[in-house]
């Protein structure tokens, strides 16, 4: 563990995913948003564990809106919106994207070990799951969701801050 600039990693590895999805896809063009909290503190985390976690998520996103493309009215803008803020002791880290959502049905499940609705070979179904794991018992955190489906989804990563 050490004390991380969590600004830098979010930042860093959602330029990192979006280069990967571009080169996987050309045409891929979502928008990119992001609102960093100027007075975060810094975090103790095991960043290359946190950086599992950003890049799970921030594929998930990428799919969700591409997934979404495919059966969008045109003027559709594929957008994957990240936040950092901080609050009473806590840093929170939000990753949202206007893609398909989610039924209840499926929401309910999603951090089961090897639940997917990727076709065989999109997705393995351990992304979250691990996830969820690395948030709360590597770092004491918390992972919640909150998605609308045709809408979009949002999860939220809180941690606490280091004092
Ligand atoms: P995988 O990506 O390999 O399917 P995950 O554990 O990362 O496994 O996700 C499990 C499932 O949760 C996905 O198959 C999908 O149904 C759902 N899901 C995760 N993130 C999103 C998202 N941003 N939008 C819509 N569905 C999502
Ligand atoms: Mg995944």
């Amino acid at each position: 563990r050490e004390p991380t600039d969590l600004n830098a990693l979010v930042d860093e590895y959602l330029r990192l995913t979006y280069q990967g999805q571009r080169t996987k896809d050309k045409t891929f063009n979502c928008e990119l948003v992001t609102d960093f909290d100027g007075h975060l503190g810094k975090v103790e985390l095991v960043a290359a564990e946190m950086g599992r976690v950003l890049l799970n998520l921030y594929n998930n996103a990428f799919y969700a809106v591409g997934e979404k493309q495919k059966l969008a009215p045109a003027g559709y803008q594929p957008t994957v919106t990240v936040s950092t803020h901080q609050f009473d002791g806590q840093l929170q880290i939000r990753v949202s994207d206007n893609g398909t959502g989610m039924p209840e049905s499926v929401k309910a499940k999603i951090f089961q070990p090897f639940f997917t609705t990727k076709p065989t070979g999109e997705g393995t179904g351990l992304g979250l799951s691990l996830s969820y794991d690395i948030v709360t018992k590597g770092h004491r955190g918390s992972l919640t969701v909150e998605s609308q489906e045709g809408e979009g989804t949002s999860f939220v990563i809180q941690l606490p801050a280091l004092s």
